[in-house]
């Protein structure tokens, strides 16, 4: 596993996805650049969300709020009070956890040891066995499983109290030992803001405290009202908008996967209270389904439902994705209540009602959100189509197979060799083809076998090849990326072969 999480992040950077944020300078610590493959694939999947939640629902609309919002936003939102870490230090390492994140690691560690009691039965018993009895009645993932379950419970008090001694307590108790020291010489609890607080003016006295927003979803409550009434939006309705957060996040690190500065895809839908629960359903259903349409395998998706809910919310559940270190949430959908526009009205002062013209009433909506974030499906599509495969020469190939439709070039077109008319051909192809997709010419200087590897391990799914016989019969090679298989065809074909495949 840990194998293919730095092969991912090596190939990432190789070839032109991922940089490390000035590297020049040893970087920044939780802080990437999308560079030039990476930042086509993250504007396709960007795309990929905004046609599906927006021009494909005519009740849902897009904005582009500010990141910087009027401070007391925040306050309303809570998130100046209770958008908090536990963090823990180790006296000897002097290192700083999240209490949360260690606890849930050693409960994790006590989960995968049940996978592997149940990986041994399944070999010893073979087809006779059964999950399900096995689990109810071998002692030793009784007895696990009961571990487990008493973590959680006491993870979930502490959380919910806010009791920072029995914080520490648990991870005492459990004997959490600190992978960089060895030792259980822990300091207290403490809580620490993940705001990025920054000053609004230039003077010392008339400035003014504002932070860098750490959610997109504020900037869509505020601007309910404004957005319902100009677009003369009737409820159930849906506001959605894609955009930078900033936490400032301590235990940064999987790579992209928890970031200081990252991109939200998130949808407000307001609905009329009572019927929260419908539509929660209903766009979990929806968002899975978003996810499947891509073809990274339903395996690799589970839902996890909350049991501990924020103060705010009635449902919660996220969608997982089982990346390279294992099951771990890409979005969230979270049935909101009236939380947050009350709050805005009572800060504020205005009021955040719809009026309904049928029953003559005016309400606070209910909202159902989904939110995902774009960097963590971007780590989630490129884990998932880095490949190494053996081929049937005995040979091995790196492919990147990712969806055609997010894939960043789709079509490399490669002269056989950089003369005898060939390059011109081919570059009048490309011409005529790169409005409608986004191209690369392929020089003819390596052979054609290594440039085809070089575009395999970049993504791209097609490559077109012009030879010596184009000249005279009108006709390229299409390669397809997935299968290796080449295909015989007319020029003016190519545009639909291509199409076909990567059209949203
Ligand atoms: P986590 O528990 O992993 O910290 P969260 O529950 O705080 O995430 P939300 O506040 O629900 O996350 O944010 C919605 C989505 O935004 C998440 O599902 C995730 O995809 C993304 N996200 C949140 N924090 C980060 C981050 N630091 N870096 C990258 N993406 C993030």
């Amino acid at each position: 596993q840990d194998d293919q999480f730095k092969k991912v992040i090596s190939h990432a950077k190789e070839y032109g996805y991922i940089f490390q944020s000035s590297e020049i300078y040893d970087g920044l610590s939780a802080v990437y650049d999308y560079a030039q493959n990476g930042a086509e694939l993250k504007k396709n999947i960007r795309d990929y969300w905004w046609k599906a939640m927006v021009q494909m629902h005519e009740n849902i609309v897009g904005i582009d709020a500010a990141i910087l919002m009027h401070p007391t936003t925040w306050k309303a939102s809570g998130h100046v009070d209770a958008f908090n870490d536990p963090l823990i230090d180790n006296k000897d390492s002097k290192k700083r956890y999240r209490a949360d994140v260690l606890v849930e690691d050693y409960r994790e560690k006590i989960v995968q040891k049940i996978d592997k009691d149940i990986e041994k039965a399944k070999k010893r018993f073979g087809d006779a066995f059964n999950e399900e009895e096995f689990r109810a009645t071998n002692p030793n993932v009784l007895r696990r499983q009961k571990q487990i379950d008493e973590i959680s419970a006491e993870l979930a008090r502490v959380q919910e109290e806010n009791d920072l001694e029995g914080f520490r307590q648990l991870i005492i108790d459990l004997g959490i030992v600190d992978p960089v020291s060895g030792t259980k010489n822990w300091t207290e609890v403490k809580q620490f803001n993940l705001m990025f607080g920054t000053q609004l003016g230039a003077s010392a006295e008339s400035s003014t405290k504002v932070y860098l927003r750490p959610e997109t979803a504020q900037g869509i409550f505020v601007n309910f009202l404004n957005v319902q009434k100009t677009g003369r939006m009737k409820i159930p309705f849906g506001i959605a908008q894609t955009g930078k957060a900033f936490r400032n996040e301590i235990v940064a690190r999987q790579f992209i996967f928890r970031q200081r500065e990252f991109e939200q895809m998130e949808m407000q839908f307001f609905v009329k209270p009572g019927t929260q629960k419908e539509w929660y359903e209903q766009w979990k259903e929806t968002r899975l389904k978003w996810h499947l349409s891509l073809g990274m395998g339903a395996e690799n998706y589970r839902f996890h439902d909350h049991d501990k809910l924020a103060h705010y919310a009635d449902a919660a559940a996220d969608i997982e994705f089982n990346f390279p270190f294992g099951f771990k949430e890409l979005e969230g959908i979270h049935s909101r209540t009236d939380f947050d526009l009350s709050q805005h009205e009572e800060y504020s002062g205005k009021k955040l009602r719809y009026y309904d013209n049928e029953t003559k009433e005016s309400y606070i909506p209910y909202v159902v959100e989904t939110s995902i974030g774009l960097d963590r499906m971007f780590l989630a599509v490129f884990s998932n189509s880095l490949v190494e495969e053996e081929l049937t020469d005995g040979t091995t190939r790196t492919v990147l197979r990712l969806p055609a439709v997010l894939a960043p070039t789709k079509a490399a077109v490669l002269p056989l060799v950089e003369k005898d008319g060939l390059p011109e051909i081919a570059r009048k192809i490309m011409d005529d083809l790169k409005w409608d997709f986004n191209m690369v010419y392929e020089e003819g200087k390596d052979s054609i076998g290594r440039r085809y590897r070089r575009q395999d391990a970049a993504g791209t799914p097609f490559c077109i090849t012009v030879d010596h016989e184009t000249k005279d019969d009108h006709m390229v090679t299409i390669r397809h990326r997935d299968t290796m298989e080449q295909q015989r065809v007319k020029i003016e074909e190519v545009r639909g072969i291509i199409a076909k495949e990567v059209d949203m």
